[in-house]
């Protein structure tokens, strides 16, 4: 009884516990992180453990990123019980939120289907917006809720789509100001992931946060050359009009990488910091659509996209 508890980490966590999917897939699946590679880093700084306060992922549609959050989650409902506030640019998201992504996840994962009673029972300490479990509570709430943002002291905070946040909330000031000032109690044991798709550069706020991190980029390797680069936009090329004809091209040698390649290139690749943290415990990942696992989101469909939304 006395023996501490084993430090796992989140992507450990996922590995052992974590089931996917008996409502979106026919087949329920455990987790498996060697799908989305670049994922392991960003989940394990959210770990108890990691010396990180301050977790930033700016990140593409169709990487994976809300299930690192819900990973995250269920590791704390587990591992490390405490109290959770994880906000959604607003209420009626904060609602939806908890069910299409919070009720799944505790009813498919054994280890939290025993931690947190049905919804239904009554007295349950399980509603909508607020679950009840063992050394702990998560609460949703919404970034346009000052008195939301106010409920409860906080040691974890869950920042999703923050750039669709109000940048005042009510006349408090910044919902992500609010919410942190909530887990100031907790010091050093206290930790942030936030989370969002860049909007609009120069007003995003998850650029802001991303600019002021460490700046981690995931450098995979060229199949041809060998050469470390991080994938941007500008080199992927097409045929006008054919989105097909999609291939990246690497900016080594400039031999063009077919889709196929990236399951290969994701195994094999790794974060490396591109700047210096204005402040010490903030780390910072970036990560786009063009590192979509295949079979989720392709080159084609990413040019065939660009080309849709021209004029
Ligand atoms: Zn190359």
């Amino acid at each position: 009884m006395l023996r501490p508890p084993p430090q796992l980490r989140v992507s450990e966590w996922a590995e052992r516990h974590r089931i996917l999917g008996s409502r979106a897939s026919a087949e329920p699946e455990p987790w498996r992180t060697s799908r989305t590679p670049y994922l392991r880093e960003v989940m394990d700084a959210l770990s108890a453990v990691h010396p990180a306060r301050r977790v930033v992922f700016m990140k593409g549609a169709q990487v994976g990123a809300t299930e690192a959050g819900n990973n995250w989650l269920g590791y704390i409902l587990h591992h490390v019980p405490a109290p959770v506030l994880a906000v959604q640019p607003t209420v009626e998201l904060a609602k939806r939120f908890s069910r299409q992504r919070v009720d799944p996840l505790l009813e498919e994962t054994p280890a939290l289907r025993e931690r947190v009673a049905p919804a239904r029972a009554r007295d349950s300490g399980n509603t909508l917006l607020s679950k009840e479990f063992p050394g702990g509570i998560l609460v949703l709430t919404g970034a346009n809720s000052a008195v939301g943002l106010r409920s409860m002291t906080a040691r974890f905070l869950f920042l999703d789509e923050i750039d669709a946040y109000p940048g005042d909330v009510e006349g408090e000031g910044d919902p992500i100001a609010l919410a942190e000032a909530r887990a100031r109690t907790f010091g050093w044991r206290r930790k942030a992931f936030l989370v969002s798709t860049p909007t609009i550069a120069g007003r995003s706020r998850i650029e802001r946060e991303y600019a002021a991190s460490d700046q981690r980029r995931y450098f995979v390797p060229c199949p041809h050359c060998g050469e470390m680069q991080w994938l941007r936009f500008e080199r992927l090329r097409w045929e006008k009009g054919d989105p097909r004809s999609a291939r990246y091209h690497c900016e080594a040698c400039d031999e063009p990488i077919e889709e196929h390649h990236k399951t290969a290139m994701l195994a094999g690749g790794e974060w490396r910091a591109t700047a210096t943290a204005e402040d010490p415990h903030t780390v910072g990942f970036h990560i786009s659509s063009l590192y979509a696992p295949v079979g989720w989101y392709s080159w084609e469909q990413v040019a065939r996209d660009w080309e849709a939304a021209q004029g």
